[in-house]
């Protein structure tokens, strides 16, 4: 086996689950997104973690995504969050799957489809609260609602929308999120004011969960479940760091949290460079001393990011080297020092999960370090890296 892989530590997604389980009210279902490989950590295998521990409802982000699980056995009900072609009309209805809408056009030809089929397709209207991405305008939901419940052939499983800023503690963030939330509301009214029936109603991601009080009835988590806060550092106690998150303000934000993906590799080869000396393309690092280097066989296209060049550190046992000069495709490079005690085929860890004497460790760190959020590092590792499924 490749000496680059994810361990997916998914007795840590099952112990998040239980977390967030703790913090909602007991009536609230979970409907864990698992778009993009859940997130890098395999779709399939966080569903059925998931599942076994009460998630009731998945999420994916595109129509193939959904026909994976489904071909892999998944009956839980699969949500796809992005609005699909017209011409996917047909898988989605045959697969069980129940779509985002927003507009009339895309109502009357899954209609036509699903009469064609003579099936029925259950469908999850989206309402346009302030995120500008997909929705329709808070005004023409109860119309799209009727058209809805009006066909035999369709069936309004959910009304949802979503935050833009639920992730943040800013005074004029909240502001903003309440104001979504009271539109979301009134909406919602207006729509049952129509005697019309919302099975379920779901706005809440993960930042949600922190921030804000309104779970209604379902609520859409990622991110936490990977073991991870959206909440930006600076709303977050160091304690969080090594997932201890407590915030004395609100109980329900005391989740204490696992990463459940560890990016691992080793070392495959150490040399002697002196002072002077550069590494890798470019020979934008030069040695200030006699030492040596390690290679390791991870680079860009396994998805650790190219940006980290020169700056981010990786953990060997229970000390931090830099990565030095230039990240390649698929490898890269350590200043271990001059008395090196790192040897070769030592284990190198990337990232993963915190304990009292690891810290700084996690794939938040790295984001921090890469200037992105830790969405993007996990959901970024590449396929080749192969998943090691634990717990
Ligand atoms: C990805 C996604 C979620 C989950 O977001 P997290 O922040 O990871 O909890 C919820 N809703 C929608 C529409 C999404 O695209």
């Amino acid at each position: 086996m490749r000496p680059t892989k994810a361990i997916i530590h998914l007795d840590n997604l099952a112990h998040n689950i239980n977390e967030i389980k703790k913090k909602l009210p007991r009536d609230v279902a979970i409907c864990l997104a698992v778009k993009a490989e859940g997130y890098g950590h395999g779709a399939l295998q966080s569903s059925v973690t998931a599942i076994r521990n009460g998630v009731t409802h998945l999420a994916v982000a595109s129509v193939q995504e959904g026909i994976e699980l489904r071909n892999a056995g998944i009956i839980a009900p699969i949500i796809c969050l992005s609005i699909p072609n017209l011409d996917e009309a047909k898988t989605i209805i045959e697969n069980n799957i129940s779509p985002i809408i927003a507009d009339e056009e895309f109502i009357t030809h899954l209609e036509m489809i699903a009469s064609s089929l003579n099936k029925k397709c259950k469908v999850h209207l989206k309402i346009d609260t302030g995120m500008a991405r997909i929705g329709c305008a808070p005004l023409d939901a109860p119309y799209l609602a009727k058209k809805i419940q009006n066909s035999p052939f369709l069936h309004l499983e959910g009304v949802a929308t979503h935050f833009a800023v639920s992730d943040s503690k800013r005074c004029e963030d909240i502001a903003f999120t309440n104001r979504q939330l009271a539109l979301f509301k009134e909406t919602i009214e207006k729509i049952k004011s129509c005697s019309i029936g919302i099975p379920l109603v779901h706005a809440v991601a993960s930042g949600a969960i922190i921030t804000q009080n309104e779970m209604f009835n379902m609520v859409r988590v990622g991110l936490l479940a990977y073991g991870y806060s959206p909440l930006e550092s600076s709303f977050e106690d160091d304690s969080f760091e090594n997932s201890n998150y407590n915030d004395n303000e609100d109980n329900r934000t005391s989740l204490n949290l696992k990463p459940v993906m560890e990016l691992l590799t080793h070392v495959v080869f150490i040399k002697k460079i002196k002072k002077g000396d550069s590494v890798s393309y470019g020979r934008t690092w030069v040695s200030e001393k006699d030492t040596y280097i390690a290679t390791l066989p991870i680079g860009y296209a396994d998805g650790l990011p190219r940006s980290l060049s020169s700056k981010l550190k990786v953990r060997i046992g229970s000390s931090f080297y830099p990565i030095v000069g230039r990240i390649c495709m698929d490898q890269c490079m350590l200043d271990i020092g001059v008395e090196p005690t790192v040897k070769r085929w030592d284990e190198v860890c990337i990232f993963g999960p915190s304990t009292s004497e690891v810290k700084n460790n996690s794939a938040k760190d790295v984001a921090k370090i890469a200037g992105t959020i830790c969405y993007e590092i996990t959901s970024n590792i590449n396929k080749r890296v192969p998943r090691i499924y634990e717990g």
